[in-house]
């Protein structure tokens, strides 16, 4: 346990010098029952794949991971959190090939409103489609969240500040929507909801592995297809997906209304289902939360 203030690192990290970590996003949910940390088991498996996409050896398993996170929740006292656990390289070699540094391997928590906004949540976003690609899956490994492509991510979510709108959508390099700066995205269109597949260079994110599942087991058909920039203009509706985000309704896209301007039925039920999973109300899902 390292105090907020302590949990410092040497500036000649190479992770530091070039983004040499894979990290992870989880949040931990103040429930009626206590506090929950969800999806915990898949967010430390995926922390595991993003380590092995880049070599880097990482010396605890996922349960123990997991049962770190838990500690640290109990030690801090937080009911509900925002959780960032961290492995990087740290010093020996400043030369591009880490192999002989040591690895760190941290967790902070804190705490962690809405990612986009109560506004954003509640009634939508604003998007633009950024002029920046999204790095292909021929230069770098989307799946893994690796700290140094979230250079991309940050291009295209500047730009998006700067023309006022909340957040970016990224295309892939053949033009297909890929995801947002730090979120995945769904529309709606004749009633069947799509999403990109992992083919068009997107993180599976855990959220939206959920609200598939979910919406699923609702009735309703998701499909995972190839978007083209132009299906996001005639949607009936948008919305996006992650850990921070949680599902956000998009109202707007390039200045264009997207449906109604409204948040539709399908996200409304999106959010709301998602909403009961992380708070516990879904029996068939209990196993999704790790209680403290
Ligand atoms: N795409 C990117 C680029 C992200 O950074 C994130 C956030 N981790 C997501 C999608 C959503 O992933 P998750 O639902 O697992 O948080």
């Amino acid at each position: 346990m390292v105090a907020w203030d302590d949990a410092t690192v040497h500036f000649l990290s190479h992770a530091l010098q070039y983004g040499t970590g894979v990290f992870e996003g989880i949040r931990a949910y103040d429930t009626p029952e206590g506090t929950a940390v969800f999806r915990l088991n898949e967010h430390m498996m995926r922390l595991g794949a993003s380590a092995a996409a880049y070599s880097i050896p990482l010396k605890w398993t996922a349960a123990e991971l997991s049962e770190a996170t838990l500690e640290l929740l109990r030690t801090t006292g937080l009911d509900s959190a925002y959780i960032r656990p961290q492995v990087f390289y740290g010093l020996g070699t400043l030369g591009l090939d880490p192999t002989e540094n040591e690895v760190h391997t941290m967790i902070g928590a804190f705490s962690f409103g809405t990612y986009l906004g109560e506004e954003g949540v509640n009634n939508g976003v604003t998007a633009m489609v950024s002029s920046w690609r999204r790095i292909s899956h021929t230069s770098f490994v989307p799946t893994a969240k690796g700290s140094g492509g979230y250079l991309n991510s940050l291009l295209a979510k500047q730009e998006a500040s700067r023309g006022g709108f909340g957040d970016a959508i990224m295309l892939n390099d053949e033009g297909l929507v890929a995801e947002g700066s730090g979120m995945n995205l769904f529309l709606v269109s004749r009633g069947v909801v799509h999403t990109p597949g992992v083919s068009a260079g997107i993180l599976e994110g855990i959220t939206r592995n959920t609200v598939i599942e979910l919406l699923r087991e609702d009735g309703i058909d998701v499909v995972e297809s190839n978007i083209p920039r132009g299906s996001l203009y005639v949607a009936e509706e948008v919305f996006m997906t992650g850990t921070a985000a949680e599902v956000t309704p998009v109202c707007q896209i390039d200045g264009r209304t997207v449906g109604s301007g409204e948040p539709g039925p399908v996200t409304r039920q999106a959010q709301d289902l998602y909403h009961a999973a992380v708070n516990g109300k879904l029996d068939s899902h209990r196993d999704w939360l790790s209680f403290t």
